[in-house]
């Protein structure tokens, strides 16, 4: 067992048996359960969006090599900068250079996955670079000091009262317990910010090939305001983010916003191609994008799993995974909980570490029925237990249990015995991770195939006349 698979099944433990957790995020998922449904009656034919969506973003991997190379020629052809970086740390090397290079000691940032992936704002911190989050969600867990809960809200697990207590604790300000005004407060201690930050830093929905831009699409404003006023405007994405032409937005922004919060569309969408041009009154001086590699080449060698790259972070699979749903997005320790989490993080990260996460699935397809993309993943999960034990030497109590199991099934005496001794196996084998709360399960006391031959009616022999 990897010592984070041990973290894993302690934080699980306590978490699956959180009642006032569970509420939380059942409350939650609920609303955005109602919304979902609501936006999906924008599309007159839902399938047939998501089997080209889906489509899309095939073609978009298999033309990766292509694709990159037209957006990158745009986009410099715009006036932007382009860096590879090949995994997190040449990523935030790179960052800090752009960053001391414009004598840059505050940045804001705005809602980024990749760059939680990295461990940007740590990095930026130990080089004595404060590092502001600007989306709300992001925002409260930075004042708590914790990761983002879920992909999409991640502030999920918090309360109004929480916030409110959180806003009183780190900021000195007293605010209702009520959304609109902690969403006010927070507004008023951010807005000086964007005008103090000597750098900006976004994450990016989509790169999009054909004009060389990055769209960024959001529901505060906050990430227009980063693009806006600071001078520095640095954008770090996966390189799978690309999507072949802007035309795509009409489908995907859309989708995007369904799946993701379950709005018909999300109220600010951005397309950026470059830094601000003359007689623009807007727009950074200088704009980077650092294209990440970060193990997503490593994905695409797996067949069929690289079709997980596809994925255009809308969280639905986590808001319908039962799993999810009772230990909650920090128990995974990765930066892409829930199932889609579940299939990548071995790949991007150490893969004995984290394959344990393929296991914490019941298989039962809820986040392949939602996503709208189409990625098989509930199948993923299956091929990366498949290929873990292909390669992995059974443990000694796996043998004996197994060559237990084996030799009983096939005796008959066995299966037909009393429920005595099988009660007595089960719960040696299960009684650790089974019991503590829930009562194993017991054997029958007779065997179905005790039960049918009692009750079996004794078949009659049929005579032919001949016989007669
Ligand atoms: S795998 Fe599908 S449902 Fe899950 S986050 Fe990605 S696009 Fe959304």
């Amino acid at each position: 067992m990897s010592s984070k698979s041990g973290i894993f099944h302690k934080a699980t433990e306590q978490k699956a048996f959180d009642t006032e957790h569970r509420r939380r995020i059942t409350h939650s998922l609920d609303q955005y359960q109602i919304s979902h449904e609501a936006g999906k009656e924008q599309f007159a034919k839902l399938p047939l969006a998501r089997e080209r969506a889906g489509f899309i973003r095939r073609k978009s991997l298999e033309g990766l090599d292509r694709y990159l190379i037209e957006w990158e020629s745009h986009f410099k052809r715009n006036g932007g900068k382009v860096i590879w970086a090949q995994n997190a740390a040449e990523a935030c090397e790179q960052i800090l250079g752009i960053l001391r290079k414009n004598h840059v000691t505050k940045v804001v940032k705005s809602k980024s996955m990749v760059s939680e992936e990295i461990g940007l704002n740590n990095y930026l911190k130990t080089n004595n670079i404060h590092s502001l989050e600007t989306d709300l969600g992001e925002f409260i867990q930075q004042l708590d000091n914790e990761p983002p809960y879920h992909i999409v809200n991640p502030a999920m697990h918090k309360s109004k009262e929480d916030v409110a207590q959180l806003f009183q604790a780190k900021l000195n300000i007293t605010s209702e317990a009520h959304a609109a005004s902690l969403s006010e407060e927070a507004r008023k201690h951010l807005r000086d910010e964007y005008i103090d930050a000597g750098a900006a830093i976004t994450g990016a929905n989509f790169l999009l090939a054909d004009i060389g831009a990055i769209s960024i699409t959001e529901n505060e404003g906050n990430a227009r305001l980063c693009t806006s006023i600071p001078k520095v405007h640095i954008v770090i994405a996966g390189l799978e983010k690309i999507l072949p032409s802007v035309n795509d937005l009409s489908l995907f922004l859309p989708l995007l916003a369904t799946f993701g919060t379950g709005q018909k569309i999300t109220a600010a969408n951005s397309i950026l191609t470059g830094p601000r041009r003359r007689n623009e009154l807007d727009g950074p001086e200088e704009m980077y994008v650092i294209l990440l590699d970060n193990g997503r080449t490593d994905l695409l060698a797996q067949v069929p799993q690289r079709e997980a790259l596809a994925c255009i972070k809308c969280g639905a699979c986590m808001n319908v995974c039962p799993v999810y749903k009772n230990i909650g997005g920090h128990s995974y320790d990765s930066t892409y909980p829930g199932p889609i989490g579940a299939v990548i993080t071995p790949f991007m990260q150490d893969y004995n570490e984290n394959i344990h996460l393929s296991y914490a699935s019941t298989l039962c397809g809820a986040c392949t029925a939602v996503c709208p993309v189409n990625i098989d993943l509930h199948k993923f999960l299956l091929y990366n237990r498949q290929k873990f034990m292909s390669e992995t030497q059974p443990g000694q109590s796996d043998k004996l249990m197994w060559s237990v199991w084996k030799r009983s099934a096939m005796k008959r005496s066995f299966m037909n015995g009393g429920g005595g001794f099988k009660n007595f196996l089960v719960k040696y084998f299960f009684f650790h991770n089974w019991s503590k709360h829930r009562s194993v399960p017991k054997a029958a006391p007779k065997s179905f195939n005790e039960q049918w031959m009692s009750q079996r009616k004794p078949v009659k022999k049929v005579v032919s006349e001949d016989e007669e």
